[in-house]
Parts: C-alpha cells; structure tokens; sequence
C-alpha cells in the first residue's frame, strides 16, 4: 500500500496493476465491506486490481523485467515488480512438536514454551489473545516484538512479567483513507473465534452511505464531518472487535483513534458497553 501510496504521490504516471490472491482485498485485516471500500478506491485512483489470481512466472529480456505471467495464462507487462507476500515463521528446526501452535511457537503471557526454561519472542511467538483468553494469536508486529523481547529476558533471569496486550490491531493508512480493525472484526473469517457455544456474538455496524460518499469527487468539499463506516462486535456486553474506516481527517486522528481502540477493548470502560453511543463516539475530543 505505502508503494502505491508512493507512486501515486509522485505522479510518475505509470500504470499500476495489483494481483490479490484471494476474492477481497486486504482480506486478513478488513471485512468484505472493508475491502471493497478501498477496491473501488482504488481503483477510482486508476490501479486496475486482479483478484483469484497468482502470479506464476516473471520473464525478461537483457536482465530486465518485461511481464508477470499469471495463473490463468496471462501476462501483464511491466517494468517494475514488488513481492508482497507476507510472513511465516521459520519452526521446521524444531523437533518438539507440542511446542507448536498454528503458526508459530506456543507460548504463555510470560512468553515461556510449554517446556520451562525456553522462551519464544517476536514473529515465532503465538500470545494468548487477551480479548479471547487463553486462544493465541500470531500478530507480527515490531512493536509487539519489542515487547515480548523485554518481557522474555526479564522473565528469563528470574522476573514475573506478564504480556497481556497482544491484541490483533492494525493500522493502515492508504492516500488520505485509513482504517483501524481490532480483536474480532470479521467473526466468519479466520483466526477468530473457534465456535463456542458459550459465545454470544452481535454485530453493529454504522449505516451511513459511506461507500458512495467516500468514492465521490474529490474536489467536492465534503462536508460531512463523520464520514466512516464502523463496526463493533459484541460477545455478550463485552466489546471483542472493532473496524473503523473513514477519510484521514482531524475528525479522524487515526493514531489516537488507534491507542482508544486498544484502551476500549483491553479495560472495557462503561462507554464500551453502549454499542449505539460507540457507533457515534466522536475519538476528535479524545486526548
Ligand atoms: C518487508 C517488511 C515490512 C515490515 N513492516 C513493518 C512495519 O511497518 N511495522 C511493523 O510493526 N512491523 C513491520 N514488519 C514486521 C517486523 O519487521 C517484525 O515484526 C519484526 O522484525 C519481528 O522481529 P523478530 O525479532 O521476531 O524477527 P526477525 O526480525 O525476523 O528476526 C529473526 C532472526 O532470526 C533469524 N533466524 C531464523 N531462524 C533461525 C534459526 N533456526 N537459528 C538462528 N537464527 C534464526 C533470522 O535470520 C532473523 O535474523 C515488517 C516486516 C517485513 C518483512
């Protein structure tokens, strides 16, 4: 997004292509609706997206790139190529395999293994996600790996510290659009929640005309102040997941949007409770 981001900006002109595996886009971190949004964005911007589709081959002539094949055959010309493929944690040294988890090495809020004494930190580590206990999450992040380095080598020399932030949170800004999705954002989609009868899920979602709104001239000033689709989700009275998309503006202060979103899911003040009144949170009068 930031590459894109980059062309754009700078005005080279030059045609982008994106090529998405899957059926959405940005799908492990936005809901179907989510992703569209930031499709037909992009797409009014002039980037021309291919979705279910791989890129298989690259060709060249003189040790330079001239097109990306595709899995059904076609081939897109081009002058420059950027990967972007995301992240696996290397385990195949491991012999131990209750150490592992889904993706990662399994490890407790302390950060230790199942066995005593070994500690996992960063990329490799699977957390306990706080939101939903005890069921752990990969969530590479560099802050997050920051954290749990400190609190494994405190805990490797005999401290008692415990990580218990290790939420599933995202930022992504992309030209003057950007969103935040939380904890339990998607409750079809992947990683959350196993099913558990226990479990009592209600979505709410904000109901403005957002997508037409946000994907209108860009030269109209637009005057709607709280222009954004959210979305929360509820186990119980308990607030598990939260998206929000909206315009980058000062009604949106994304970095400080992002800190209350972390505060709301991990402490679950009062306000977290209503979710009508959190659909209408205005985060601008937030320190
Ligand atoms: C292109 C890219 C962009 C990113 N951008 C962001 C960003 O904008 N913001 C953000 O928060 N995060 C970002 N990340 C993620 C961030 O870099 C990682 O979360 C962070 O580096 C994790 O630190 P780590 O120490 O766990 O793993 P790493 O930094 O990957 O370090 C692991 C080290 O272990 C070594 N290693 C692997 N296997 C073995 C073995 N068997 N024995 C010995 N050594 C081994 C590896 O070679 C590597 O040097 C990005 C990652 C990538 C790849």
């Amino acid at each position: 997004m930031k590459f894109i981001r980059g062309m754009l900006e700078g005005n080279y002109n030059v045609k982008i292509n994106v090529i998405e595996k899957n059926h959405s886009m940005l799908g492990s971190v936005l809901d179907d609706k989510g992703s569209s949004i930031i499709e037909q964005y992009m797409r009014e911007k002039g980037i021309n997206i291919i979705k279910q589709t791989t890129a298989v081959n690259l060709t060249q002539e003189n040790r330079s790139i001239t097109s990306v094949e595709l899995s059904n055959g076609r081939l897109i010309p081009s002058d420059i190529v950027l990967v972007c493929i995301g992240i696996k944690p290397s385990v195949s040294f491991l012999q131990n395999e209750t150490m592992l988890g889904k993706s990662g090495i399994l490890v407790d809020s302390h950060l230790q293994t199942q066995i005593n004494n070994i500690y996992a930190a960063g990329d490799v580590a699977q957390v306990p996600d706080p939101i939903f206990e005890k069921i752990p999450i990969f969530h590479p992040s560099w802050s997050h790996a920051k954290a749990h380095g400190r609190i494994a080598a405190a805990n490797m020399i005999g401290g008692n510290k415990e990580y218990l932030s290790h939420i599933h949170l995202q930022k992504i800004t992309f030209v003057d659009l950007g969103f935040i999705s939380a904890g339990c954002f998607e409750p079809n989609k992947h990683n959350f929640p196993p099913n558990d009868k226990n479990r009592d899920l209600k979505i709410f979602q904000s109901t403005d005309p957002f997508l037409k709104e946000i994907t209108k001239d860009e030269t109209k000033n637009i005057q709607n102040s709280f222009l954004q689709y959210r979305k929360l989700i509820y186990d119980k009275e308990k607030l598990v997941g939260v998206l929000i998309l909206g315009k980058l503006d000062s009604t949106y202060p994304i970095k400080r949007v992002k800190k209350w979103v972390k505060y709301l899911l991990l402490n679950q003040p009062q306000i977290a409770k209503h979710p009508q009144r959190m659909l209408r949170l205005d985060f601008s009068k937030f320190k």
